[in-house]
């Protein structure tokens, strides 16, 4: 089963991130996926299990023992892996999913995001890495990359390692898209950039 790993907040935001997270884990059972996740029972990340759960779809939690109790680890997922830190966390994390999204968070979400944004940067996997633009919550994102990339900071090429993405269905269609294409994108890339 192909599995996409999603970043969201341990909080939930206002009334429309929840609905948009509902909607998320509806459509990536319409669309065939599981979910990879935190495992905890709180906030927009247990809202995209429970919608998930609810329509009979397959949800694999990891979370770390000393976040059991303060995030609720979910007890109904189909697979819950408790693990010893945040890194074995997002090890496994990464190592049990096919694709990544973040949605709507905090601190968490972008560092975790940013992790895994960062090693596709460096070619240590190739699986497709998005943002679902929901309300615009990412524009800041978009603007602070650009401007990175403005100032010399990032590569143009590297910009468009991102996946970025208004609209879901179309989101689900490039992850199946990008996924089948098996993109290696570092792998022509030069080691020393050229600006
Ligand atoms: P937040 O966006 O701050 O609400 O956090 C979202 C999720 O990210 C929560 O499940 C946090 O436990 C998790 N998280 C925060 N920091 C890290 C980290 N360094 N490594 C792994 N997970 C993290």
């Amino acid at each position: 089963m192909r599995r996409v790993c999603v970043f969201c907040g341990s909080r939930t935001g206002g009334p429309a991130y929840v609905e948009a997270a509902k909607q998320f884990g509806a459509a990536l059972v319409r669309h065939g996926w599981g979910l990879v996740y935190g495992g905890g029972h709180i906030g927009l990340m247990g809202v995209v299990a429970d919608s998930m759960l609810a329509l009979g779809g397959h949800v694999t939690g990891v979370i770390p023992k000393f976040l059991e109790a303060r995030e609720l680890a979910h007890r109904s997922v189909q697979e819950l892996h408790i693990v010893d830190s945040m890194h074995a966390r997002k090890a496994l994390m990464a190592e049990k999913s096919d694709a990544f999204v973040a949605l709507p968070g905090g601190i968490g979400t972008a560092e975790e995001f940013f992790e895994i944004l960062t090693w596709r940067q460096l070619g240590l996997h190739s699986k497709p890495v998005a943002v679902w633009n929901v309300a615009g919550f990412f524009d800041p994102l978009v603007a602070w990359l650009d401007h990175m990339a403005a100032e010399g900071f990032v590569h143009p090429w590297d910009q468009n390692l991102l996946l970025f993405e208004n609209d879901l269905e179309t989101l689900l269609d490039k992850l199946s898209t990008a996924r089948s294409e098996n993109v290696t994108p570092t792998d022509s890339k030069p080691l020393i950039p050229d600006s």
